[in-house]
């Protein structure tokens, strides 16, 4: 008995529960980091291998992706493949178009009084229309256009994985490009914005989009149709020809510029005051205000003493106001 104690203390500290543990945590662990580097191993190949052969992860019916998406988002080759491109890209856009828009519309605190739905509907009404066209024009290019690109398939010569993967995961290299992108298409929606205040133009294209003096989030696309392909498609489009952009990240940026573009328009997170410029006319002609600030046409209170209140809290000021003359 006493033998088999002592064999017992003998044995005991060479395999203790806390050593027994510590082996396994030890092998669990290296068993983990063995998964995580296989996991993460298989990721980056699903991830490289989405980006530049999407065919072999995603299957929509008619609908083609190119062997490799540094040349193109889609791939198409004819009139029908055109056409069903159009409906998907339609499909996807008027979805996000109105589900934003409407959350925004349903959240906005401004009363949803019979003028302001009436204006909703005919915000909405112009919206469908001009993005009908903008759907055209945009499949268009990506067919016809893209391919004459000079920087078309620029990241499949260049660095896949260096500036192909990095490009994706780098966000200091994200942020230089969306720089690029964001101050070309400024310059180009400066200008153009700049003619359209012109009495020719604005009586016939710009003209459209001013009619909504306090506009909502559909009034983003609610302008003539020929100034939302100006505006739209050709200002998203021109960067790529100036610098090589890889078409995802690029039609990335188109997104996230629309649904900037609905935030201005509902007026309530609005850095480049737009709301202000559809209220003076005269300033806030750019899209992200660099241009603005560099010509000198961004609103300043000098110019424009009397400041602009919206409808909706023009109620709540005057309230403080009245409540402030009773104190006194
Ligand atoms: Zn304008
Ligand atoms: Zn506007």
């Amino acid at each position: 008995m006493n033998n088999q104690i002592s064999l017992c203390r003998i044995q005991l500290p060479q395999e203790s529960a806390i050593t027994v543990i510590l082996k396994e945590n030890h092998f669990y662990q290296y068993r983990l980091n063995q998964e995580m580097k296989k996991f993460l191993l298989l990721m980056t190949s699903v991830i490289g291998s989405y980006c530049f052969n999407p065919n072999d992860y995603v299957t929509i019916p008619f609908l083609k992706f190119p062997d490799s998406l540094s040349y193109n988002v889609l791939e198409i080759n004819s009139i029908f493949e055109y056409l069903i491109a159009c409906v998907y890209i339609g499909l996807f856009y008027y979805s996000m178009y109105f589900c934003i828009s409407h959350i925004l519309v349903w959240s906005h605190p401004a009363p949803k009084t019979p003028d302001r739905i009436a204006q909703t509907r005919e915000e909405m009404r112009r919206g469908i229309k001009a993005l009908f066209y903008v759907i055209l024009l945009t499949t268009g290019i990506i067919w016809k256009v893209q391919p004459l690109n000079p920087y078309y398939g620029y990241y499949e010569t260049h660095g896949i994985w260096i500036e192909g993967i990095l490009h994706f995961t780098s966000r200091v290299q994200q942020y230089y490009y969306a720089q690029r992108y964001m101050l070309t298409f400024d310059v180009w929606f400066y200008t153009s914005h700049i003619i359209g205040h012109t009495p020719f133009f604005w009586k016939h294209l710009h003209g459209e989009h001013h009619e909504f003096v306090e506009p909502g989030a559909y009034a983003q696309d609610a302008v003539h149709p020929i100034e939302a392909l100006i505006q739209g498609p050709i200002g998203h489009f021109l960067p790529t020809f100036i610098y090589p952009f890889h078409p995802v990240c690029h039609h990335v940026f188109g997104l996230l510029t629309s649904i900037y573009a609905q935030l201005a328009h509902d007026g309530r997170w609005d850095p480049a005051g737009h709301t202000l410029h559809h209220y003076y006319y005269s300033c806030n002609f750019s899209i992200w205000g660099f241009c603005d600030f560099i010509f000198g046409t961004g609103y300043n209170q000098e110019k424009y003493p009397i400041p602009y209140i919206p409808t909706w809290l023009r109620s709540k000021v005057n309230k403080s106001k009245n409540e402030d003359k009773k104190i006194m």
